[in-house]
């Protein structure tokens, strides 16, 4: 599918006459940050050492819920055991730590022409994400100062993760227009499905093992093989024609 049909799509499924992006609500693991890796690493440690089965690629696919459910549901399939919230804060803790020592994770490649290109046309961008972790949250100060802080919507700031909207609804809210203007850019199933329940375009990258045509399936309006494709294809979006 075009930019151009998917964008006509967008519209006539959402009842939208215009089309404007005014804001881009921007996932953090595996859009802004090259994370998942290390992050599904820690997960797989943390089940291991705890007697839980698991595979490492079925942690892409929990990408978004907070890292609170994602222990929960771990250790109520694998062990059948229901965790307090703070029992799962604790577990959340030291798989917090076993992220850590894998080193600090880089920018994913191409993601800085994107939000150049988006601040130069104006558009807000707000980092929407189900992360709790302190140290991912550092990070984005600390390698995308244009990105405030007070522009954000983390883990902390929601009852319910991805696949759930609020986090998303949150993001139009902070933006402080309809969803109908507001693009979201992620990597993850869960994401794209809270993204498209929230009502915005979804924009998918493939930046990781979760394929396009899943991504389609959650339903995601236009899908990019990496990030520099969207980059690419961005200014013809932003325009809509
Ligand atoms: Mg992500």
């Amino acid at each position: 599918m075009t930019i151009q049909e998917s964008i006509t799509n967008y519209k006539r499924f959402t009842g939208t006459a215009t089309w404007r992006v005014a804001a881009a609500l921007i996932d953090c693991d595996g859009v802004l940050l090259d994370t998942m890796k290390n992050h599904t690493r820690a997960w797989l440690k943390l089940m291991q050492k705890n007697g839980i089965k698991c595979s490492r690629d079925e942690f892409y696919l929990y990408e978004g819920m907070t890292g609170t459910e994602i222990v929960k549901k771990k250790f109520k399939e694998g062990a059948g055991k229901v965790l307090t919230d703070d029992e799962a804060r604790a577990y959340y803790g030291v798989k917090g730590r076993y992220f850590l020592e894998l080193g600090e994770p880089g920018k994913v490649a191409g993601i800085d022409r994107v939000l150049s290109t988006l601040r130069d046309a104006d558009v807000q961008r707000i980092v929407v994400t189900g992360s709790q972790q302190a140290s991912v949250l550092n990070r984005i100060d600390r390698e995308f100062p244009g990105l405030l802080s007070t522009e954000r919507v983390t883990g902390h700031d929601v009852h319910h993760g991805k696949p759930h909207p609020e986090p998303f609804l949150k993001g139009v809210a902070k933006a402080g227009v309809p969803a109908s203007q507001c693009i979201v850019i992620e990597n993850a199933p869960l994401g794209v499905q809270a993204a498209h329940a929230a009502g915005c375009f979804t924009i998918a990258v493939t930046t990781g093992p979760v394929s396009a045509k899943a991504l389609t399936r959650a339903g995601a309006d236009l899908v990019f093989p990496n990030m520099d494709a969207l980059a690419d294809a961005l200014p013809e979006i932003l325009k809509g024609k």
